[in-house]
């Protein structure tokens, strides 16, 4: 940078202009590698701050060099993206706030070769016209689960919505009161029914609810029976439910439509790995139920999604209520539930091969393995810290499988230098993020959730951050 002829008096004008700092060394590499707004912007604002420490008194201003890190701080920050990927050491595998399901390498590949380029999305090959999107995901859910028709929605709460609105609107809809539930953010049954235009017909109590008194509900106004689990929620001790198969025979033998909103809906018999609490989607199409909804982020491993299988003629009229347009899915999600679901089709394969499959159940032992790796890396790199590998538990997130606890193993570190709670943010912090937990003095880093490429970058990010300085 030229420094000016004559030498300023004061220190505001002994800064340089926006104009100087773009036609610099720096400033002509930076607006080579980002866009000019950008450089602008972070240029701009780094003077202005200036000029006020300047005005306001600062008794000495900050070097060139100062100043032109700054501005190249600035400049990061403004071009990366908000939306960015962390390292998740927290052991949840369907962490709602980190993303839910990672999604197959097969399913990402159809990601992409759906979107780079055009698709028949709407467009039939065999007889050159117009075609429809469902078609894409129908006929391999329907072999899959072995439902009469499907439908996928923009996510479950959304499937919920379409459903009652399609089917129960001005009608009464039977709900217990121990199934009232908030699953989190804003999906709370209750609510969703009013804003479908049903009408909450609850009843039983809390804790118990009867098949007489599903029966006594039944009416004229009645317009389906609707069962919810219970997603993150668990209710023990003196508690009684009347199990899908018993409203199936009550609503047969008052042609009452019955739905079960599954929440997590696996494709898969988890009893063989030790799961006995969540049948498959399959299994409780096979009581009979007209419907059933359930996410495509959560157990299922897919993209976010609601999918809707059941009775044909129930489907083929949610399919055409208006307002499924305004919940469809895109071409991304399509293509990355065709792929999810293809893997599903031989279920050994899909245990290794969808992400959120092979997190949870995959052998306590490769876990200890990527834990006794990564605190071997973090002690040959002098991370100045105690570090131990610790057993632990780790659940699966997401509202599924709210009674069940997966055995793991972690990475714990007591820092010497710095407190736990300075290193979980200097984590959080960084370019590469990694989210973990603290459990009293020491940071926990779950290696269920650490994936086996992540290992020798995470060493490197959690010994820098040990560092005192
Ligand atoms: C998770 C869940 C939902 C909401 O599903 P999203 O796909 O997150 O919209 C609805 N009902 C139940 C029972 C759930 O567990």
């Amino acid at each position: 940078m030229k420094k000016k002829k004559d030498a300023p008096s004061s220190p505001l004008a002994a800064l340089p202009s926006v104009d100087e700092i773009l036609k610099s060394r720096e400033g002509a590499a930076w607006l080579a590698a980002f866009p000019r707004y950008v450089v602008l912007q972070a240029v701009r604002e780094v003077i202005a701050g200036e000029r006020k420490q300047i005005r306001d008194g600062m008794q000495s201003p900050n070097p060139l060099s100062e100043l032109f890190s700054a501005i190249e701080k600035r400049i990061h920050a403004l071009a990366s993206y908000s939306l960015q990927p962390v390292i998740n050491a927290t052991g949840i595998v369907l962490h709602t706030n980190l993303g839910r399901a990672v999604l197959s390498e097969r399913a990402l590949e159809n990601v992409i070769a759906a979107s780079k380029g055009y698709s028949n999305l709407e467009y039939d090959l065999a007889s050159g016209k117009r075609g429809k999107r469902h078609v894409h995901t129908g006929s391999i859910l329907r072999q899959l689960i072995g439902a009469e028709d499907a439908l996928i929605v923009n996510n479950n709460a959304a499937a919920v919505f379409l459903c009652l609105n399609t089917i129960a609107k001005d009608r009464e809809v039977i709900v217990s009161r121990g199934e009232l539930v908030e699953i989190g953010g804003s999906f709370r049954i209750p609510d969703v029914m009013t804003a479908s235009g049903a009408v909450l017909r609850e009843i039983g109590t809390t804790n118990k609810t009867h098949l007489q008194d599903y029966s006594a509900a039944i009416c004229e106004k009645t317009g389906l029976i609707l069962k919810v689990h219970q997603s993150n929620y668990k209710m023990i001790g003196f508690t009684a439910d009347v199990p899908i198969s018993e409203l199936v025979k009550l609503g047969n033998n008052h042609a009452v439509p019955v739905m079960y909103d599954l929440g997590s809906g696996n494709l898969i018999d988890l009893k063989p790995y030790g799961i006995y609490s969540e049948p498959s989607v399959q299994e409780v199409l096979s009581t009979g139920v007209d419907l059933i909804s359930f996410s495509g982020d959560k157990l299922l491993g897919g993209p976010q999604g609601g999918i809707i299988v059941g009775r044909k003629d129930l489907v083929e009229k949610i399919r055409k209520n208006p307002l499924a347009r305004a919940v469809r899915t895109d071409k991304m999600t399509i293509a990355a539930f065709e792929a999810t679901f293809m893997e599903y089709l031989d279920p050994e394969q899909a245990m290794k091969r969808i992400p959120v499959l092979n997190m949870l159940f995959q052998p306590v032992e490769s876990i200890r393995e990527r834990a006794r790796k990564l605190a071997a890396g973090l002690r040959r790199q002098g991370a100045a810290a105690a570090i131990s590998v610790v057993r632990d538990v780790s659940r699966a997130g997401g509202g599924s499988l709210p009674d069940a606890s997966f055995d793991t193993f972690a990475v714990a570190i007591i820092p010497s230098d710095i407190t736990v709670n300075d290193l979980e943010k200097r984590l959080r912090s960084g370019p590469l993020p990694v989210i973990a937990r603290i459990r009293e003095d020491a940071l926990l880093l779950d290696a269920r959730t650490i994936r086996g490429n992540d290992v020798q970058r995470l060493t490197k990010i959690v010994s820098a951050a040990l560092s005192a300085a």
